[in-house]
């Protein structure tokens, strides 16, 4: 059987079935249903953050946090990232302007904010590639300098915490993804994360068609909603990421073991990380020639990573030709090795050693 680059983990089958009672009785499915009210209690308490949303997935997430906010016009944003960090600006009708990674924690480089800002600059989206955290104090010392809102795509940095705090406490909204094949997930879906009581208010109306009561409405919305299906799925994985965490870590340490000295190299965690959460085993092979030979070599002994991420987001057809040099030349070199609850010691000796043979 073929290793993937991720499998998603699923709870015990009579965990989720118990949960699949309860709905039945009820025979109520959706638009904020008990299962979503608790999950969203648990998420907040977990997470340790003020107000969180539980919608759909974390694609929409990322656009009614734009609408949210107000924002429209140029938005400085990383192109390195999954495609939904630039098309969520272009869907929302507004300009990606792109701003290069730091070379060595993939994250957008805070020292070439300034340089990209004009008078119509109104936020900036930043990604915490592979739960790494932004730099996220110079960030807002920028953001606050020019006053411009800053939106986190934090669909990777569930349970990161910087400063010994949730890293979703920063900025005026951030935003996760709850999709299958991420650390935490509900099969599809996402969550929408804010301090702020009033952004806070104007999402609980956005993501529900702007419903002020059955026949009022608070402005326009959209259809954000989870149901209690997915809520059921995220109940029975949330008491068990911790562990999920741990084997992830246990996992990656024993990669690093294996590939040090390789010239294999790994993205630099910001300092103050106080909490990382092992979501992905990202590489940086010496060169776009390593990582296909690589490739190769592991696709023939059914081994299958990913290229996140590749192309640099500044490359797409609708985005228009913008330089970003960096990451352009990361995303060439960029690997993900497969990372999961299930996979075992034995497993990631196997990968290893293909790895090496192909360098
Ligand atoms: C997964 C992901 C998304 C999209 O989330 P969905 O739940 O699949 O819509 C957005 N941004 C990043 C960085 C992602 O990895």
């Amino acid at each position: 059987m073929s290793i993937n680059v991720t499998k998603s983990y699923l709870p015990p089958f009579e965990e989720y079935v118990g949960y699949l009672a309860g709905i039945w009785e009820r025979a109520y499915l959706t638009n904020a249903g008990p299962l979503v009210v608790e999950l969203e209690k648990s998420l907040k308490e977990y997470l340790g953050v003020k107000h969180l949303f539980f919608v759909n997935n974390g694609t929409i997430a990322l656009q009614i946090a734009l609408k949210a906010l107000d924002v429209k016009g140029e938005i400085l944003t990383t192109p390195f990232s999954y495609v939904a960090t630039t098309s969520s600006i272009v869907w929302e009708g507004s300009v990606p302007v792109f701003v290069d990674i730091h070379p060595e924690t993939l994250c957008l480089d805070p020292a070439l904010l300034e340089a990209a800002i004009t008078p119509r600059t109104v936020a900036i989206m930043a990604t915490h590639v592979y739960g790494n955290p932004c730099d996220v104090e110079a960030i807002e010392a920028v953001a606050q300098r020019h006053g411009l809102r800053v939106i986190y795509d934090a669909a990777h940095a569930f349970g990161v915490t910087y400063k010994d705090e949730s890293v979703l406490t920063y900025g005026d909204v951030s935003t996760l993804s709850f999709h299958a094949t991420k650390l935490f997930h509900t099969v599809e879906g996402g969550a929408i994360i804010t301090n702020d009581d009033e952004i806070a208010h104007r999402i609980s109306y956005m993501r529900n068609f702007g419903h002020n009561g059955p026949e009022a409405f608070w402005g326009v919305g959209v259809n954000g909603k989870s149901s209690e299906f997915h809520a059921a799925m995220g109940l029975c994985v949330l008491p068990k990421v911790d562990e999920l965490i741990q084997r992830r870590r246990e996992l990656s340490e024993r990669y690093d073991a294996q590939l040090a000295g390789t010239g294999v190299q790994r993205p630099l965690i910001q300092p103050h990380t106080t909490r990382y959460n092992y979501s992905y085993y990202p590489t940086v092979m010496p060169s776009e020639e390593v990582l296909l030979a690589v490739r190769e070599a592991l696709n023939a002994a059914d081994v299958i990573p990913r290229r996140y991420f590749y192309p640099s987001l500044n490359t797409l057809e609708y985005t228009g030709t913008q330089s970003a040099p960096v990451s352009e030349d990361i995303s060439t070199r960029a690997l993900c090795l497969p990372l999961y609850y299930e996979l075992t010691d034995e497993q990631v000796d196997t990968i290893c050693a293909v790895l090496k043979s192909a360098l």
